[in-house]
């Protein structure tokens, strides 16, 4: 508990301060584009280019703003019951083509065979698996596999895994993949994993991270399942009944 304590002030302090500089940079960055508009007016030889570089780089600003700005703030969605098998479906779907873009097989397992409800916020969730699957599709190299299963934890949990057969961690890594701004690539943010952890934690869940160097990474979120509620069980009782 007082890790997950830690971890909510560490993002939710990110996020405030991420809310109060945004709006400093949006104005500067405003201004930045009308000068370079101004700049393409007048640009010659090297210059045009030059204004290209500016431009494009701008564009990479604002979009590692803007998912800056989604990971670290609080969503004021509510708590809803959903079905992690379909939620994780819906997911797969959506990143199936990226992952053929990088000619890596998605392949999906469900050992449960049964809707596993959760409770929790449902947008955050889907965003999570995004996450896990994108950092997998950016380890993994061509030719290989993603499996993605849902499986029988205990009577009240469930695990969603994700394994790859990509570039894998060292154990120094392993240990900073949850620190927010810890990453290992270029134009990556470190904000994922965090992200994913807190969405874990915030259901009453937990995240573990099983990874070897050349190998690949295996990360499980353990969910509790959301018991049924009074008013199912009391539908079925009367199913029951009904002759
Ligand atoms: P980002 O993807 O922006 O770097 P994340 O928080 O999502 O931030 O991940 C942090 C780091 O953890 C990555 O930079 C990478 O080094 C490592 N990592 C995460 N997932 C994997 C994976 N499936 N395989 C190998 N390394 C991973
Ligand atoms: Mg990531």
């Amino acid at each position: 508990l007082k890790r997950q304590m830690e971890h909510n002030g560490s993002l939710s302090a990110i996020g405030q301060l991420a809310a109060s500089i945004a709006h400093e940079l949006k104005n500067a960055m405003t201004s930045v584009r009308g000068f370079t508009e101004l700049l393409k007016l007048s640009a010659e030889g090297d210059s045009v280019r030059y204004v290209q570089v500016i431009d494009s780089e701008m564009d990479r600003m604002e979009s590692l703003m803007a998912e800056f700005l989604t990971l670290s703030k609080p969503t004021d969605q509510e708590d809803e019951v959903f079905d992690l098998h379909k939620c994780l479906g819906d997911v797969v779907t959506v990143m199936e083509p990226q992952a053929t873009m990088r000619k890596v097989a998605i392949f999906m397992d469900n050992q449960i065979g049964e809707a596993a409800p959760v409770k929790g916020k449902k947008h955050r969730m889907k965003q999570a698996f995004i996450n896990l699957i994108k950092n997998a599709l950016e380890a993994s190299g061509e030719g290989t596999t993603l499996f993605v299963s849902l499986e029988h934890y205990d009577d009240d949990h469930v695990v969603v895994a994700f394994s790859d057969e990509g570039s894998g961690m060292t154990d120094l890594q392993i240990k900073q993949v949850f620190l927010p701004f810890f990453t290992t690539k270029q134009e990556g943010t470190g904000l994922g994993l965090p992200f994913v952890l807190e969405t874990a934690e915030s259901m009453g869940g937990h995240l573990f991270v099983k990874s070897e160097l050349g190998k690949g990474t295996r990360i499980e979120m353990l969910l509790p399942v959301h018991e049924r509620s009074q008013a199912q069980a009391g539908a079925e009782g009367a199913a029951v009944l009904t002759p």
